[in-house]
């Protein structure tokens, strides 16, 4: 089972704290924090602007049923293992650029060893995918997921965050998808020869109204076709 997530936090430094956590399964299931106890005088403009002004829990019963907890560390803890015990074998965590997130999520645990038995100690990143497909890995996001935004949705909310990833990981990973680059629409199809990762787009062409795909290496025994042609 593969889990998306985001943490929201004060800075980009080693002291950082975690504001807000977000995860949504593969499956869709849902899990939510919100901190109370981050670091205040790490907060900045930009933070307080961006992030702390997405928050939305009020700590209600009804929030808690949904899995939706605004606690200390300690409690979110508790809370997110109790959570993820439901979710039979090994859980991935993936998330986007998340160098500073999963060392936050381990954090939370005490360390990397101590976290849930049943989480992956690997963690993936989308960021290698969109590379591995050929597109721009610091491309936007929203704008590649496509995803419509509900009431409490809104960028830098870790939640959102965690559904746009989830959107993103799906759309690299579909049979074939399409994607906007400039005024172009860009279609992707996957090449049978993904699943083994023998050979992989290394760049996406347009040429004369045409699509070519650029591979990294081909293979002893691939077809013709190894430049595929779309419109
Ligand atoms: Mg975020």
């Amino acid at each position: 089972m593969r889990a998306f997530f985001d943490f929201e936090f004060t800075g980009l430094h080693q002291l950082t704290t975690p504001i807000s956590l977000g995860i949504v399964m593969e499956n869709g299931e849902e899990f939510y924090a919100e901190f109370t106890d981050y670091d205040r005088a790490q907060i900045t403009l930009w933070v307080e602007d961006n992030v702390l002004s997405g928050l939305f829990l009020e700590d209600t019963e009804q929030e808690r049923a949904m899995n939706y907890y605004k606690e200390d560390r300690g409690e979110i803890s508790s809370l997110l293992t109790c959570w993820l015990r439901k979710f039979g074998g090994t859980i991935e965590f993936w998330g986007d650029c998340l160098s500073y997130d999963w060392v936050l999520f381990n954090s939370l645990f005490g360390d990397a060893l101590s976290i849930p038995k049943n989480v992956s100690y690997i963690p993936f990143d989308i960021c290698t995918l969109f590379e591995i497909r050929g597109i721009d890995s610091d491309c936007n996001r929203e704008e590649f997921a496509r995803l419509k935004m509900g009431e409490n949705d809104r960028k830098h909310n870790a939640l959102w965050d965690a559904k746009v990833i989830k959107k993103c990981y799906e759309r690299l990973t579909a049979p074939s998808f399409a994607y906007e680059e400039g005024n172009k629409v860009i279609i992707v199809k996957q090449l049978t020869a993904f699943s083994g990762l023998k050979c992989t787009i290394k760049r996406v062409h347009f040429n004369g109204g045409s699509l070519y795909y650029e591979l990294n290496e081909v293979p002893h025994l691939w077809p013709h076709e190894y430049l595929m042609i779309d419109e």
